[in-house]
């Protein structure tokens, strides 16, 4: 398995996560947008020219785990992501969600990739 993936077995969904602190600006982040309900920053280890986050600041662990009440939130979080990605990626870009084990979720804050500034492929691993 790649590292992501070991990274994602092992990862312990019961407490609090590196995103809490990026939150919080105990940890430092390369924040490029922020408002009352969510934060995105750049990813640390980018998979493509543009890889950000979209985070909300309300912690939702899974995507599985969000409820019918969260779906203002949710639905925030994509315009967000919307509106960021025509702006970095304006040839286009592409949102995955990693949700559990399988999924390769590695970071149990709920967090909306956004990749683009190149040709993406399909399928992905
Ligand atoms: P995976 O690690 O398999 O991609 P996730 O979907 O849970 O699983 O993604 C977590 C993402 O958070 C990864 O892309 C990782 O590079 C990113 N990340 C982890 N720590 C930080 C950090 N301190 N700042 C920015 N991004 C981070």
């Amino acid at each position: 398995y790649s590292d992501e993936v070991k990274r994602a077995q092992s990862a312990d969904s019961s407490t609090g996560t590196i995103f809490d602190k990026i939150i919080s600006k105990e940890l430092k982040a390369d924040i490029i947008y922020e408002d009352d309900l969510c934060l995105a920053f750049n990813d640390i280890a980018p998979q493509a020219p543009v890889h950000f986050l979209v985070i909300p600041k309300r912690k939702i662990t899974t995507l599985q785990d969000s409820e019918t009440n969260d779906k203002e939130l949710l639905g925030h979080l994509m315009l967000v992501a919307r509106s960021l990605g025509a702006a970095r990626a304006p040839q286009g870009w592409r949102l995955v969600v990693n949700n559990g084990v399988h999924g390769a979720q590695s970071v149990y804050h709920l967090h909306l990739h956004v990749l683009g500034g190149r040709q993406l492929k399909w399928p992905p691993g």
